[in-house]
């Protein structure tokens, strides 16, 4: 009866390899010769049993695997590890070639020794060209980046040299012909002098976006030195607007030095610069461990940021305000997040609960 149950088992287990779709599961004997064919088998590689039963295994691999002996590897691998594993291109019948995860598994006699492999192929060929069209996406972005940023750094630095000399020649008609011709004369040339100044502000500072990461090496920055040195450098402003800065201990980090210094510098002078009127400024600067990396957070008491405007001042050359009532170029911001991506973080701004902003950026921890 119990051997009856057996072979009924023996039947009911084969019958299910047999019909398994998405497997190729074969039998293989010691020298490698095919045993048995399942469906997945004939779906996956498109050989009949009766076509394959008792050829090589080898018939699956292509020239160049054949050449460096990987079939014989695998086995050997499968005979004294037990098991090989292998991922690669195979060929199906018709010479077309599908990506293959296999596994080989030694099977071993009554007396231990190999009596033959189990082989169980699964067919990958669609995670692979997925995969394979993203790589091709990712390196094909990656070069129109290139090709963009070169544009901005070959645009910026060109055009440098016209405007120098516009702006000189400016500055001489303004000397030469103030107050000569009329009063239209002196405004317009008065306009053409302002605007190509700031033209000049723009460009340079296009510049040097382009140029970010591209002239320093990584090392190890201590943040409280490089907070130490943006604060010397800003003491007359901080003096002259009465400002409260209050820095926390922060973490050495690997980086590249001038461009975290630029970033602090830039969030720091924007805690100053966008303040409500009649409010001394009040700054905290401080940094929290969340898991692999560190948050930064520049936190101010000064006019926030509407909801709707807290993703778009990050891009290049976006103001919410105007001049007059606030200096600048539009770039600082930009400049921040293209150097947070250099280090493989985020930059991102949070209201601050009673009035103003906190400017968050996250550094991992390498
Ligand atoms: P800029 O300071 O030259 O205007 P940024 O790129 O540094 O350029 O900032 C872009 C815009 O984001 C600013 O014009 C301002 O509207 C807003 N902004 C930046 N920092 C702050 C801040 N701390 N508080 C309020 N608004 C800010």
């Amino acid at each position: 009866m119990l051997k009856e149950l057996e072979e009924h088992q023996k039947y009911a287990l084969l019958k299910l390899i047999d019909e398994v779709q998405d497997y190729a599961i074969i039998l293989l004997d010691v020298d490698g010769n095919i045993q048995n064919w399942n469906s997945g088998a004939q779906r996956i590689k498109g050989y009949s049993a009766e076509e394959i039963i008792g050829k090589n295994f080898r018939s699956f691999y292509t020239k160049t695997d054949l050449k460096n002996g990987k079939p014989e590897g695998l086995i050997n691998i499968a005979k004294t590890k037990g098991i090989a594993h292998d991922e690669g291109w195979r060929v199906r019948k018709d010479g077309t070639r599908f990506w293959g995860s296999i596994t080989i598994t030694a099977i071993h006699g009554k007396d231990n020794e190999i009596i033959g492999f189990g082989k169980l192929t699964r067919d990958l060929s669609l995670k692979k060209r997925a995969e394979q069209a993203r790589q091709r996406h990712v390196l094909e972005l990656e070069l129109k980046n290139q090709e963009l940023e070169q544009f901005a750094f070959i645009a910026s630095h060109d055009l440098q040299e016209p405007l120098r000399s516009l702006i000189s020649f400016t500055d001489i008609l303004e000397s030469e012909y103030k107050g000569k011709i009329d009063e239209d004369f002196d405004q317009y040339i008065a306009f053409i002098s302002q605007s190509s100044r700031r033209m000049k502000e723009l460009v340079s500072g296009l510049l040097d976006y382009s140029r970010i990461g591209k002239q320093s090496e990584q090392t190890n920055v201590d943040c409280n030195e490089l907070l130490k040195a943006v604060m010397e450098d800003m003491t007359a402003v901080i003096n002259e607007n009465k400002a409260e800065v209050n820095v926390e201990t922060l973490p050495t980090i690997c980086g590249y030095p001038m461009e975290l210094r630029q970033l602090f510098q830039n969030l720091v002078s924007n805690a100053l610069k966008f303040t409500k009127e009649g409010e001394p400024p009040k700054l905290n600067i401080y940094a929290e461990r969340k898991a692999e990396e560190w948050i930064f957070s520049v936190e101010d008491n000064g006019i926030g940021i509407d909801k709707d405007h807290r993703e778009k001042i990050f891009i290049i050359f976006k103001r919410l305000h105007n001049r007059d009532d606030y200096p600048g170029t539009g770039i600082g911001l930009a400049h921040c997040r293209k150097i947070v991506e250099l280090h493989g973080g985020k930059i991102w701004v949070e209201p601050k609960p009673g009035g103003g902003s906190i400017f968050k950026f996250s550094l991992p921890i390498s």
